[in-house]
C-alpha cells in the first residue's frame, strides 16, 4: 500500500489515532487540560521506568527544562525539535514537539543503542563480547561469547565475575581468580586492559580454550565511578598451540646451536646484520659500527670474501640454508677456519622472521683431518705393501698348489672343502668345483679299504679339526669318483685364524698305489731271494755232503798208491802223487768249510752270556802254532760279555785273528790286537792288525764265499773264512765291516748283542 500525500484529501481521511498507535517510536499527546495520551510504543517504554506512567520518567533530568520550553512553544503554535538524554540508553534522542488540537504532540525518536550495534558487529567477526554492570553482572552478551564460553546467552546473563563456576587459568597454568579478570581490573582501574591471555574451561568440549581478552571501562563523562565494562575476547586456542610449538622448536634450535658452536648470531630477514651480536664481537673484536650491515665481511679473510658474500646473498634471496666455509679473523689477528651455517627462522604464518647463524671453529677438526689423512696415507701404504706381499704369496701358493704333485685340500672347521688343487681333483676323479663346498669326508673318505663305513669320529682328518694336532697317516684309502679306492698316505695340518683359534686344516694326500706296488715287488724279491738262498744252502749242503764220499775214496786210493809205489816209479811220478794228495787235502778242507757254512742256521742258535776274554783264550790256543813259529803276537783288552753261542763265536774270532796273523807284510812280525767296548745294546769288537791292508774296492767283496785277493802260493786259504764270519755275526743280530789302508794294516769291526742288564 502507498500512503497518500500528507496534504491530500485522502490523507485527511486517515485515522490519526490508528496511525499513532502503529508508530514504533514513542508518541505522547498532551491535551490542553493536561491530559497525557501515550501510543503503544510509549506505553511499553514508560512502564519500564515509571510505575505511575509518567511520561517524563523516560528522560534524564538534565533534558527536562528544554522539553518544558518546547511544550510551551507548541502551545503557542510553534513546532520545536530538541535533543534529549533518554534514561535507558547513552544514545541521544530527538524529541519533536508540535502543536496539536489545543495541546501538543511529542514524538521521540531514539537512535539504536551503539552497544547493541557493537555486539552484533563483534558477533560477525567471531569475537565474543559482554557488557558488565559495575557489580560485574553480565548485562549483555553476543552469540559468539556464548559459543566461545560454552554456554547459552541466558546462562551468561546475570552471572558475575566472582561466580565460582568460572574456571580460568594463566598461560603458565596457574589459577586466574575472578577478582583479577581483565573486566574487573578495568572497572577498578578505569584503564583499558589489552589482550590479556586467559585459559577458560569449555564445559562442553571438556578442554581448555585460550582467549585473548580486552576490557574497556565505560563511565559517564565527569563521573568518577564506572558505569559499565565492555569485554571483547577472541578464541586463540589454535594460534596458541602453534606458538607454543614454535617457541618449543626455537628453544630447541637455539640450545642446539649454542651447544655445538662458538659463535651464534642473527640477522634480519633481508640479511641485514645488526647489533647486538655479543658473541661475534667477543670473537672478532669488531665494534657494532664495524660489523653493521655488511661490515662483518671485513673480518673474513680477503680470499674468502667474494664467495662468502655471494653465498649469503643467494641464501637471503632464496630463503635457503646458508652454508659456507671461510677464515674468520680472531681479535688477535689470527685467521681461524670456520664452518658457517645459517637457517631462516619462520613464524607461525610461515613468514621469514629472522636468520640464525653459527660459526664453528674448524681448526680442531682440520687438525684431526690432517692427522687422519696422514694416518690414512700410512695405512694405505701398509695396505698396499701387504696387498703386494699377499699377491706374491698368493701367486706363489697358487703355483705351488697347481704344480704340486701331491693332492692338497683345504677344509674349514666343519670339514667342508674350501679349496682343492688339480692334483687332488685328478687323483680322485672329481672336478675342483665339485669338491669345493662339499663335506670332504662324505665325498671321498666315507669307507675303509675293507668296506666298513668310516665313522667321522675315527677319521684322523676330523680329529685334527677338533684338536688342532698335526697328523700323518701312512696307509688309508680315499674313494675315487668312479667308485674304486685309491690307496693314500696323507698329512693333516691344522690352520688357524688371526686369533690363533683352529679354523680348519690342510690335507696333503699322496697316491701310494705305485709305492705299494714297489713294496710288494720288493717283498716278492726278498722272498724269492730267501727261497733261492735256502735252495743254494740246501744245494751246498747236499753237494758238499755227497762230494765227501767220492773224495774220501780218491783220498784213500791216493794214499794207497803213495804208500805202495813211492820211490818205485820215477821222481816225476812221485811229484804227481804229492800234488794229488795235496789237492785231496785242500778239497777236504774246502768241503768241510762249505758244509760248515751251509749248516749254519739261525734256528739252531742258542744264545748264552759269554765272556770275550774266555773266547780269546780259546782263540789263542787255536793259533798257537803260528804264534810260536815266527814271533807274531796276539793281545786283547775285552772286558765285555756278549750273548752268543761260544763255539761259533770262537770260530768267528779265530778266523779274524788268523787272517790278521796270516796277511802280514813280508819280513815283519804280525801283531794282532783285539778290543771291545759297549755301545748301547751292542758290544763293539775290533780286531786290528799291522798287515798288508785291503784296498777299499774289495771291502765288500771279501765277505762273499770263495773270494780271495791273492794267489794261493802267496797266502794260503780257500776264501770261505770271512763269508762264515759274516754269517755268524748276522745270525747273532750283529754287523761286520772293516776299515783298512793298504800296507798299513786292517781293522775288522763287529757288533754282537750285549748281555741285557
Ligand atoms: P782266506 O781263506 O783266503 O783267508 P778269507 O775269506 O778269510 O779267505 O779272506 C778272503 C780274502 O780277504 C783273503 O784271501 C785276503 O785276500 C783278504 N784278507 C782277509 N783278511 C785279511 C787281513 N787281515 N789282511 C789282509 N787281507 C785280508
Amino acid at each position: 500500500m502507498i500512503l497518500p500525500d500528507a496534504g491530500s484529501a485522502a490523507f485527511q481521511t486517515l485515522d490519526a489515532a490508528a496511525l499513532l498507535a502503529a508508530l514504533p517510536d514513542p508518541v505522547a499527546h498532551l491535551g490542553a487540560d493536561g491530559q497525557v495520551t501515550l501510543n503503544r510504543a510509549a506505553q511499553a517504554r514508560v512502564a519500564q521506568y515509571s510505575a505511575t506512567g509518567d511520561w517524563m520518567a523516560l528522560f534524564q533530568a538534565s533534558s527536562v527544562p528544554a522539553i518544558r520550553d518546547a511544550v510551551q512553544a507548541a502551545l503557542r503554535g510553534e513546532t520545536r525539535q530538541v535533543t534529549v538524554q533518554v534514561v535507558d540508553t547513552a544514545a541521544p534522542g530527538l524529541l519533536t514537539v508540535a502543536p496539536a488540537s489545543g495541546g501538543a504532540l511529542l514524538h521521540l525518536h531514539v537512535a539504536r543503542d551503539p552497544l547493541e550495534v557493537a555486539l552484533e558487529l563483534m558477533d560477525g567477526l567471531g569475537l565474543g563480547m559482554t557488557v558488565q554492570a559495575p557489580d560485574t553482572r553480565i548485562l549483555l552478551a553476543n552469540d559468539a561469547a556464548a559459543r566461545i564460553l560454552g554456554m547459552t546467552r541466558e546462562q551468561l546473563l546475570g552471572r558475575d565475575s566472582m561466580d565460582p563456576e568460572w574456571r580460568a587459568v594463566h598461560p603458565d597454568g596457574t589459577d586466574f581468580p575472578g577478582e583479577t579478570h581483565p573486566s574487573v581490573q578495568a572497572l577498578r582501574t578505569l584503564q583499558v586492559q589489552r589482550e590479556v591471555p586467559m585459559g577458560v574451561y569449555h564445559p562442553q568440549e571438556q578442554d581448555w580454550r585460550w582467549l585473548q581478552v580486552t576490557a574497556i571501562p565505560r563511565r559517564v563523562p565527569g563521573a568518577t565511578q564506572p558505569k559499565q565494562v565492555t569485554t571483547v575476547f577472541a578464541d586463540v586456542t589454535e594460534k596458541q598451540a602453534m606458538q607454543t610449538e614454535m617457541r618449543r622448536r626455537e628453544r630447541r634450535y637455539r640450545s642446539l646451536v649454542r651447544a655445538t658452536s662458538q659463535i651464534v648470531w642473527d640477522a634480519f630477514p633481508d640479511g641485514d646484520f645488526q647489533p647486538p651480536q655479543a658473541e661475534w664481537e667477543a670473537f672478532t673484536g669488531q665494534t657494532p659500527a664495524q660489523y653493521r650491515g655488511v661490515g662483518w665481511l671485513d673480518a673474513i679473510h680477503p680470499d674468502d670474501r667474494a664467495h662468502t658474500l655471494a653465498e649469503w646473498q643467494r641464501a637471503v634471496r632464496d630463503g635457503d640454508v646458508y652454508s659456507v666455509e671461510h677464515r674468520l679473523r680472531r681479535a688477535d689477528g689470527q685467521y681461524v677456519p670456520m664452518q658457517v651455517r645459517a637457517v631462516p627462522v619462520t613464524d607461525e604464518r610461515g613468514q621469514l622472521g629472522e636468520w640464525v647463524g653459527t660459526h664453528s671453529d674448524l681448526s680442531a677438526i682440520r687438525e684431526a683431518e690432517q692427522a687422519l689423512r696422514a694416518l690414512n696415507a700410512e695405512l694405505e701404504g701398509r695396505v698396499q705393501q701387504r696387498t703386494e706381499d699377499l699377491a706374491r704369496v698368493t701367486r706363489f701358493s697358487t703355483l705351488l698348489l697347481t704344480a704340486a704333485g701331491e693332492g692338497i685340500f683345504g677344509l674349514d672347521g666343519r670339514g667342508v672343502t674350501t679349496f682343492a688343487n688339480p692334483a687332488a681333483a685328478r687323483m680322485l676323479g672329481y672336478s675342483i668345483e665339485r669338491m669345493i663346498g662339499q663335506p670332504q669326508h662324505d665325498l671321498v673318505h666315507h669307507h675303509h679299504e675293507d668296506g666298513r663305513p668310516y665313522a667321522l669320529a675315527e677319521c684322523p682328518i676330523h680329529q685334527t679339526l677338533r684338536d688342532g694336532q698335526t697328523r700323518r697317516v701312512e696307509r688309508d684309502v680315499m674313494w675315487h669318483a668312479q667308485g674304486h679306492a685309491v690307496p693314500v698316505a696323507y698329512v693333516v695340518t691344522p690352520t688357524h685364524d688371526e686369533q690363533g683359534q683352529p679354523s680348519g686344516a690342510v690335507v696333503m694326500v699322496q697316491d701310494i698305489t705305485e709305492r705299494i706296488r714297489a713294496q710288494e715287488q720288493l717283498q716278492e724279491l726278498i722272498e724269492d731271494l730267501e727261497r733261492s738262498n735256502q735252495d743254494l744252502e740246501q744245494f751246498a749242503y747236499v753237494a758238499s755232503h755227497d762230494l765227501q764220499e767220492p773224495l774220501r775214496t780218491v783220498g784213500s786210493y791216493t794214499e794207497l798208491l803213495a804208500r805202495r809205489y813211492q820211490g818205485q816209479l820215477d821222481p816225476r811220478a812221485d811229484q804227481y802223487l804229492h800234488f794229488m794228495q795235496d789237492a785231496v787235502d785242500r778239497m777236504r778242507s774246502l768241503i768241510q768249510d762249505l758244509l760248515g757254512f751251509a749248516r749254519l742256521s739261525r734256528a739252531d742258535l742258542t744264545l748264552t752270556p759269554v765272556a770275550l776274554d774266555t773266547l780269546l783264550r780259546g782263540v789263542q790256543q787255536n793259533v798257537r802254532g803260528t804264534l810260536d813259529a815266527d814271533g807274531s803276537s796276539l793281545t786283547w783288552d775285552t772286558p765285555d760279555q756278549v750273548m752268543g753261542q761260544a763255539s761259533l763265536l770262537t770260530q768267528l774270532l779265530t778266523n779274524l785273528v788268523s787272517n790278521g796273523l796270516k796277511f802280514h807284510r813280508p819280513g815283519e812280525a804280525a801283531h794282532v790286537q783285539v778290543t771291545s767296548r759297549r755301545e748301547g745294546d751292542m758290544i763293539h769288537v775290533q780286531v786290528r792288525d799291522n798287515g798288508i791292508g785291503i784296498a777299499p774296492e774289495y771291502h765288500a767283496r771279501i765277505f762273499e764265499i770263495f773270494q780271495r785277493l791273492h794267489r794261493r802260493e802267496t797266502y794260503a786259504g780257500n776264501g770261505m773264512g770271512l763269508a762264515i764270519c759274516r754269517k755268524i755275526t748276522e745270525h747273532h743280530g750283529g754287523r761286520i765291516w772293516l776299515d783298512s789302508t793298504p800296507d798299513q794294516g786292517s781293522t775288522f769291526h763287529l757288533t754282537l748283542p750285549a748281555v741285557p742288564s
